[in-house]
Formats: C-alpha cells, structure tokens, sequence
C-alpha cells in the first residue's frame, strides 16, 4: 500500500485542536475565528461559514494552492485569490492570506474575549507588548479590514519581525503561529495566562428581567448574563456609546444598538417602523430580547459583547471601529456570504 502524500492528509491533531478550540466560546463564537496548516505546497484552510467547533463530525477545511498564493503574495498581490485544490465546494476563510503570511506550519486565529477586553482599548498596544511571555515574539497590529487591508499590515509587520509567532490584532482578534499542534497549544495558554482579566464587581441584579407582552414579536434572550447589558447602566452607556468594537460584533449584529428607555417606547418605535425588524433590542432596567428567528451565531456574538464588556475596567477608554469602517464591513460581498450562511 502506498502513503498517501502527507499534504494531501490533514493531520487528525489539527482537528482535535480546531474542535477544541471551537467549542470554548472564550476563544470562538459562532463560525468566526479559522485554523490552518501547512504541508507542501498545500494549505488548508477553515472554509468560510463553518464552525471550528465541527471539525471532527464534518469536513470543514479546504486545501489551497500554497505555493502560488506565496508568491503572488512576495508580488506584493494582496488581493490574490486562494486556488482551491480538488473538488471541494467549500470557500476558503476570508482570512486565508493571513495564514499564508505567517511562517509556521499550523496557525490559528480566535477572538479570544481575554485578549479582546485589551484589544479594543486605546491603550492597546502598550499594554499588550510591554509584557514579555516565554516563547512569544508579539507583534501588533493596528485595526484593518479583515482581507487584504489585514493582509497587507500583516506583511508589514512580519517583515519587520520574522520570528513573530503571536499577532494581537487591534479591535479584532489574536493570530497564533507553532511547528505543531503542542507548541500552539503552549503559546496559546501562555497568552490566555498572562491576559485573563478578572470580571469586575458583582454584576447588577437580574431581579427586573421580565418577559415583554406577547403583542411585541421578539423573545427573551435565553442567557441570564445577557441581560446585564440592559440593567447595568454603565454596561449599557457603553453599549451606545462603544458598539463597533471589532467586526464579527458588526456584521452580525448591525451598525448600532437599538436601546429603549421603556416596553412603551419600544412598542412605539415597532409601530412607526413596521418593515423594520430588529434582531435584537435592549431595554433600559428590563432585559436583552430577540427575534424569534435569531440565528445562534447571532446570540454567540452578543454573548461575546457582554463577556468583553464585563472585563474591560471601567476606567478604560475604548477605541471603537468608525463609520467608514463599519460601512466597509457592511457592504461587503465576503461577509454577505458568510451571513447566508448563518441563517
Ligand atoms: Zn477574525
């Protein structure tokens, strides 16, 4: 019997890594964040709209042409498409340049929420470099469109430092690069160790959550946590005042919050917009609550909102992503596959 060439296998520990890293919603929500690996001049990449937490019961990944995307990316080529290599019908990640660029042979990219509650704040960058971890050689990068735009500052800063092996992406998420599963594992514990943030003060009481009357089309969220977002006053001026904080947050959950003060003022703004169906909406000291129809990607990115919130200390000033941003996210072909594939 003859081996299967190495690149045309993807190991079973890159699964058994992808599925676990998939299922710790600290690290990813819903089908964001990817894995990849390199063997040959085969990448396999995440394929977009999938969930990393399947990647054991189902094939998620798609091998690339690795070769051809490198060189036209050394061509300074940032808008190069992945080459799809046999019949699979699966698009690759959005963010597979990204993976191209990073040197080592298996990367993985999560929006881990412990990094997060740093990297949506203003002071991100001298807080996050100036510790130094064993092992990691950091980079940081500021916000980007992911894509090309991402692509294209990534290039820059493994230029300037080859041996990079964790990439803090500013208002976005974390890239983390090892020869193997092990030492990624390693990296990423060591990271997670040194930001995990403690989640300040007790949190508001959840004794006024309540259902709204039936004659308003929209649920309760189904967790209690969420709720916090409404009934905790700074909680919720953050919520208007910092909403855009990093892109999943936006592409499925919307340019803005829809906040109330009251049942009352909801029930009106549902009656003098009756084509408009918000997928959410927050009401000031009652609760969180959702359409009947919100896709579980969508409870997962909220639930991240609030799990980033919580851990970011009051004091902090945040650097939201602006309108510009927000449209380009917005009107964007990529992500309007992506929430096809939500739904
Ligand atoms: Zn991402």
């Amino acid at each position: 019997m003859t081996a299967e060439p190495d690149d045309m296998v993807l190991p079973k520990g890159v699964r058994r890594l992808s599925a676990e890293l998939g299922s710790d919603p600290m690290l990813v929500q819903g089908a964001g964040g990817n894995v990849s690996w390199k063997a040959g001049d085969t990448l396999w990449i995440k394929a977009s709209g999938t969930w990393l937490a399947d990647a054991e019961r189902a094939e998620i990944f798609v091998p690339v042409d690795l070769a051809k995307l490198s060189r036209e990316l050394k061509a300074g080529d940032f808008d190069a498409k992945p080459t799809v290599l046999g019949e699979s019908q699966l698009r690759p990640s959005i963010e597979t340049l990204l993976h191209v660029l990073m040197p080592q042979r298996i990367v993985v990219h999560l929006h881990a929420i412990d990094v997060l509650a740093y990297l949506v704040r203003t002071d991100a960058r001298d807080l996050l470099m100036s510790k130094a971890l064993p092992s990691v050689v950091p980079a940081f990068l500021p916000y980007r469109k992911p894509g090309a735009e991402l692509a294209q500052e990534a290039a820059q800063a493994i230029a300037a430092c080859p041996e990079a092996n964790v990439l803090y992406l500013g208002n976005h998420g974390l890239v983390v690069g090892g020869g193997d599963v092990h030492q990624v594992r390693l990296l990423l514990n060591t990271v997670r160790g040194a930001w995990r943030s403690q989640v300040g003060g007790p949190g508001p009481s959840r004794d006024a959550i309540r259902p709204l009357t039936p004659d308003l089309a929209l649920k309760w969220c189904p967790l209690a946590g969420l709720h916090d977002l409404a009934l905790d006053e700074q909680l919720l001026g953050r919520l208007q005042s910092s909403w855009a904080l990093y892109p999943d947050h936006v592409v499925f959950l919307g340019p803005m919050a829809r906040v109330f003060d009251n049942e009352t003022a909801l029930r009106e703004w549902t009656r003098n917009h009756p084509d408009q169906a918000p997928d959410v909406v927050f009401v000031r000291g009652m609760g969180v609550y959702g359409a009947h129809s919100m896709a579980a990607g969508k409870l997962a990115q909220l639930q991240c909102f609030r799990d980033v919130l919580v851990r970011v200390p009051r004091s902090a000033s945040l650097r939201t992503l602006n309108d510009q941003d927000v449209r380009a996210l917005l009107n964007w072909d990529a992500e309007h596959y992506r929430m096809q594939l939500a739904k």
